[in-house]
Formats: C-alpha cells, sequence, structure tokens
C-alpha cells in the first residue's frame, strides 16, 4: 500500500473515531453490564419489592404492581417505567418509535453531519 494511502486511510479513522457507531461486540459488552437484574428496594422496609404484573400502555411506557417480599411489611404498590432516551439506537427500529439520544450520543451525532 502506497504511503499516501496509508496516510489518508490513518487520517479517516481518526477523524471517524468520536462518532463511530458501535460494533455488535460492543453492543454485547453493554448488555451484558446490565445483566444483573435491577433491584427495587420497598419504600417502607428497604427489602427487594417483586413485580407482580406489568402492562405496557405504549411501547415506552409501561405500568407494573410491585410487592414487597417481606412478609413482615406487605406492602404493595404501583410503578410506571417509562423509556426516555436512546443510548444504542436499535438495527430494528420502530417506525412509531421516537426517542431521543442520549446527549453524549445527540453530540457526537451533529458533530458526525457536520463534518459531513
Ligand atoms: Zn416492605
Amino acid at each position: 500500500m502506497a504511503a499516501a494511502q496509508k496516510a489518508a486511510q490513518g487520517h479517516s479513522r481518526a477523524h471517524r473515531a468520536r462518532a463511530r457507531p458501535l460494533s455488535r461486540r460492543e453492543k454485547l459488552t453493554l448488555t451484558t453490564q446490565f445483566r444483573n437484574k435491577p433491584r427495587i428496594p420497598c419504600p417502607h422496609c428497604g427489602e427487594t419489592a417483586g413485580i407482580r404484573k406489568s402492562q405496557g400502555l405504549t411501547p415506552v411506557y409501561r405500568e407494573a404492581v410491585i410487592e414487597c417480599r417481606n412478609p413482615e411489611c406487605g406492602w404493595r404498590g404501583k410503578i410506571s417505567i417509562e423509556i426516555t432516551h436512546t443510548i444504542t439506537p436499535s438495527d430494528m427500529p420502530n417506525p412509531t418509535v421516537a426517542l431521543p439520544l442520549v446527549p453524549r450520543l445527540r453530540e457526537l451525532a451533529m458533530a458526525k453531519a457536520a463534518t459531513g
């Protein structure tokens, strides 16, 4: 490979490094980081509360009944879960879902658009 070509390639790689999309491997790494189930504590006794039934009202909004696992407490309540932002864009995007990117990704996307 000619030196000029190498230099050009090196330049474009450095140029793209900031805005390049995540690879499959990187996506998987991110996913495995969240494999530990999130724990929601009971607001009264602090014991883990379990989600009993959950109902999706929209693709990005869900409501659920939550129940304390401490039999001496017995609290039950309602929670809502709203998906607010995209961290890693889907490779199978649902056209009805319009989620803003997390601010860091928005900056990268705008920088990419500005530089072509
Ligand atoms: Zn409790």
